[in-house]
């Protein structure tokens, strides 16, 4: 049965699947709420995918990327620019659907939702930039001038987009968008517990004109449906975003296809002598709760030299008082609730046992609900699991060292490498760091919680590999063909 979106207001909104742009019910008719992790309360409804929705997906995909790769670029950029305009258009709906399903603070919805655009429109135009290379291959011994050879840029088919639920709208365009404008057919599974976000910013790309079969978005279970796109041979990419387990086991039954993971994280930040304290501490307070804590590149770890471990904590704290928690849209909150009380309680038991292996609670870490409230640990040991695992939660885990190097050994001292900061020390020792921290990004002078759409993103070690930020997300979901003339 063929449904229509029926979004209505922010208070709650009902989606069916998307299956190559139609909207259309589950095969086997089954739905779900969608629940604020604030209060509970019902904020949607989504239909809810089985294999066999997989497996028409695929189909649809089939046929949309046959057609959607054979439209020039340039109609592509034009169907994508105006998606652009239409989720600029919507933007504060899309932030009022974000707060609600995610538990964000509004503000920090707004600042997601309103980045849509600009996002699809950077794709739009690396969309229109597939270059190839011309080869000399003359130089080639035993090659002469009777033949010339370049390459050829083309979309890889199929991609499969899997997103997490910590940024419902980025973090399904920054797949989305690149995705399409190279010339792909997407079908895109997100977050179980954020899916309208997903749906709402579909509902633009179909709304601007992308043809039928490009675009599907199947909300369910992640194992089932993960598992049935994954493997399917169809599938040419998978663009995966979310924890570094189920990356794992997405590598392990992947077969031949393209893999971008963008994984965990347990991100250091260096404060080194020299440092403008006001500056790394107000830097801290915003990157170590954004989301609280739920944010890949948030703050979990400060790694401070004992000389001026007093000085940080005294600039600190007063700001870590100054965040407000509560109702996510009320104004002036600035943490909101977890995305769930399984994360909140599992958050709060990381803080506890920190604490019970000698590490010091400052402030913060006391769970009500879904909440939990911002939290300050010192005297961690970078060995401990509060410093080993990532958190994804409001706590800023804190290691003193003696000197420099022990404080790059501590930074690198995880399985992880996403992003890196360094405030303070000297010319030689940033140069130090940006060559030995091994993290995908790294900040001199600010926190890893810094992003530019258009910078190449991603991580090293058990975060992940690939790189997304339009231009690599284009690189990836495109392949290169190499063309040899014979005279
Ligand atoms: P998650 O549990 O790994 O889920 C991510 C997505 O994968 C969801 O859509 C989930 O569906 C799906 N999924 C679950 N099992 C699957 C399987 N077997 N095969 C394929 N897909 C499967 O992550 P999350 O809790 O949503 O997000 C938090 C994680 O994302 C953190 O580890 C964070 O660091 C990471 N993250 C990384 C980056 C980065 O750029 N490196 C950015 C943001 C977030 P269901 O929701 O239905 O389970």
């Amino acid at each position: 049965m063929s449904v229509e979106s029926t979004s209505v207001s922010s208070d709650r909104v009902s989606f069916g699947l998307v299956i190559g742009c139609e909207w259309r019910e589950a095969a086997d008719g089954k739905r779900t709420e969608v629940r604020s992790p604030f209060d509970g309360r019902t904020v949607g409804e989504v239909a809810v995918a089985s294999t066999l929705d997989v497996m028409v997906a695929v189909d649809a995909a089939e046929a949309g990327a046959a057609i959607w790769r054979r439209t020039p670029a340039h109609e592509r950029a034009v169907i994508l620019n105006r998606a652009a305009d239409i989720a600029e258009q919507r933007a504060d709906h899309i932030a009022a659907i974000i707060s609600a399903e995610n538990g964000k603070p509004l503000g920090e919805a707004y600042g997601e939702a309103r980045r849509s655009g600009a996002i699809i429109r950077l794709s739009a135009y690396e969309g229109t930039q597939l270059y190839g290379d011309s080869l000399p291959l003359d130089a080639n011994p035993g090659t002469g001038q009777d033949k010339a050879g370049f390459t050829l840029r083309q979309p890889v088919g199929i991609v499969a987009a899997i997103t997490p639920f910590n940024y419902p709208a980025l973090l399904v365009l920054h797949k989305v968008a690149p995705a399409l404008a190279s010339g792909n057919a997407v079908i895109l599974k997100p977050a179980t517990t954020t899916p309208l976000t997903a749906l709402a910013l579909a509902e633009a790309f179909i709304d601007a004109g992308v043809p039928e079969g490009v675009l599907s978005v199947l909300t369910g279970p992640g194992g089932l449906l993960g598992d049935a796109l994954v493997t399917d041979p169809r599938v040419r990419k998978i663009s995966f975003t979310g924890s570094t387990g189920v990356g794992e086991r997405i590598a392990s039954i992947a077969g031949v296809k393209k893999l971008s993971l963008e994984l965990g994280a347990s991100s250091p930040t260096l404060i080194l002598p020299g440092a403008d304290i006001e500056k790394a501490s107000a830097a801290v307070a915003a990157g170590g709760y954004v989301n609280a804590g739920q944010v890949c590149i948030s703050v979990q770890r400060v790694i401070v030299h004992r000389g001026i471990e007093t000085d940080f904590l005294d600039a600190l704290l007063p700001k870590v008082a100054e965040i407000r928690m509560g109702d996510p849209s009320a104004e002036g909150t600035t943490l909101g609730p977890l995305i769930t009380e399984k994360e909140a309680t599992r958050v709060e038991k990381s803080i506890e046992q920190a604490v019970s292996e000698g590490a010091r609670l400052l402030t913060g870490g006391e769970r009500d609900a879904t909440f939990v409230s911002p939290a300050v640990v010192t005297g961690v040991d970078t060995r401990q699991k509060l410093a080993q695992d990532e958190l994804f939660g409001p706590a800023v885990a804190v290691t003193t060292v003696d000197d420099f190097d022990a404080g790059i050994d501590a930074a690198n001292g995880t399985a992880y490498g996403l992003a890196a900061g360094v405030f303070g020390g000297t010319l030689s020792e940033g140069l130090c760091a940006m060559r030995e921290i091994d993290a995908g990004s790294i900040h001199l002078g600010w926190t890893p919680f810094w992003r530019a759409d258009l910078m190449p993103y991603g991580g090293l070690k058990a975060s992940g590999y690939g790189k997304e930020g339009v231009r690599s997300a284009v690189e990836e979901m495109t392949e290169v063909k190499t063309v040899i003339m014979h005279g």
